[in-house]
């Protein structure tokens, strides 16, 4: 199988509820969405959508400027040796992991239709289906955010992410506090800050809080800021945005600094990444999710099917953003939360995903 024509869209998502993180609330994202088409009768599909250019390095517009260099290196490549394509990926640009990743996806989805597989069969296979999700509770007064991790657990959801900084700590820790009082037996807590402490702040946090059950996640900017706080904190921590790559996850389990992760897919290399980071997760009994920072069907379903191939003892579980915007492209086997679990989209083999004709649009970029 050889690629011929590369393809990539643009969609904007918009919201349907708030999402309040402590760098910027999530406006209407744009997700860039990729077609392989090949010279056999398969089709491949990727995608990545940054939430925005805060928090992520990377945005719509530096991920298409990268899929300007990569799109026209596929050309004639076997989307289903995906190693080979790695290669041609690295020798053309040191960077751009967001648009190898989201190339990475859609080879995964055809190396399983070429084989009238499932992409979580190939990655080892589901050891859960449905996978658990949890739910973001945005920045907002105790109140508030106590209303809706109340509402989400009669919803099913069991595992709630409360996000905080970038205001008043003292918000926060009450907040979390309230938050923290009405979290029921075997439903777990996450507190994110998505970078916005200081040490200092993360300490003060945490030692205020000591005795409420709950995990910190990404309190500080930097990986050795959080390494400064981390025997100051009196929770678990949880790295996301500073866990960048395969090497800092290892080095974050080996030091003791990570008691678990929140990974994004498209940050670490697509499904070829989290794999392997997945693997070092297994191999060290640390906790991981699979996650996304936004989009829709595709990554989500991504995100499903490597979430699925995790031992539930381990699995943080697959976020997906369908909540907050409530749109689908494929209506039947895009992937919903029911119960707070989300089944591995059955429409077929690769990523189970039956994609509309013409769904999004004309192409804003072709190559090929
Ligand atoms: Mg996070």
């Amino acid at each position: 199988m050889k690629i011929t024509v590369v393809n990539v869209y643009a969609k904007t998502m918009p919201m349907a509820s708030a999402y309040n993180m402590s760098s910027a609330p999530v406006g209407d994202p744009s997700t860039t969405i990729i077609e392989i088409i090949t010279d056999s009768e398969h089709v491949g599909w990727g995608e990545i959508c940054p939430s925005g250019p805060l928090p992520q390095p990377e945005h719509a517009g530096s991920i298409r400027a990268d899929l300007e260099l990569l799109g026209p290196t596929l050309i004639g490549t076997d989307p289903t040796l995906i190693g080979e394509v790695w290669a041609a990926m690295t020798g053309t640009m040191d960077g751009g992991i967001g648009a190898k990743s989201a190339i990475d996806i859609g080879c995964w989805d055809l190396l399983g239709k070429a084989t009238n597989r499932r992409v979580c069969d190939l990655l080892g296979g589901p050891l859960m289906d449905p996978v658990p999700t949890y739910h973001v509770i945005p920045i907002g007064t105790p109140g508030e955010s106590a209303g809706l991790a109340e509402r989400l657990q009669d919803e099913g959801i069991t595992k709630l992410q409360l996000k905080a900084g970038g205001r008043r700590i003292e918000d926060d820790i009450a907040a979390a506090t309230a938050v923290a009082g009405v979290v029921r037996p075997g439903v777990d807590l996450f507190v994110d800050a998505n970078r916005g402490f200081t040490v200092e702040q993360a300490i003060q946090f945490s030692q205020a809080c000591t005795g409420l059950r709950f995990d910190m996640e990404q309190p500080c900017h930097t990986y050795d800021e959080c390494a400064a706080a981390k025997s100051s904190l009196t929770h678990p921590l949880l790295l996301d945005e500073c866990a960048k790559d395969l090497a800092t996850v290892a080095k974050s389990i080996s030091s003791g600094v990570a008691n678990g992760f929140g990974m994004k897919l498209t940050r670490v290399g697509g499904l070829s990444g989290m794999r392997a980071i997945r693997d070092l997760c297994l191999a060290t009994h640390t906790p991981t999710s699979f996650d996304d920072s936004w989009g829709g069907d595709i990554i989500a379903a991504a995100c499903v099917h490597i979430g699925s191939t995790m031992p539930a003892a381990l699995s943080r579980g697959a976020w997906i953003s369908h909540p907050y915007h409530q749109l689908h492209y494929d209506e039947v086997n895009g992937p919903r939360i029911e119960g707070g679990m989300v089944a591995i989209p059955a429409g077929g083999p690769g990523l189970g995903l039956v994609m509309p004709t013409g769904c999004f649009g004309d192409a804003i970029a072709s190559y090929g």
